[in-house]
């Protein structure tokens, strides 16, 4: 049985010009640990790991600079 912790990664970059960031990139991520495993919860297959938060849907954030 899988962990199937879900999480959405948000990837923001900033507005040139301006202060603000804008979200240029949300991927779906899902956990594929065995059910009550330890530590981080991580999607192999899109390579991220994120901390239980102790909500259903945990949103992480990435900042990423420049092309
Ligand atoms: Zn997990």
């Amino acid at each position: 049985m899988a962990c199937s912790h879900r999480a959405v990664l948000i990837v923001t970059c900033s507005v040139q010009g301006t202060s603000s960031n804008l979200a240029k990139r949300r991927v779906d991520l899902r956990c594929g640990k065995p059910a009550g495993h330890d530590g981080p919860h991580s999607d192999a297959e899109h390579g991220e790991s994120w901390e239980d938060r102790g909500c259903e849907l945990t949103h992480v954030l990435r900042h990423e600079d420049g092309d």
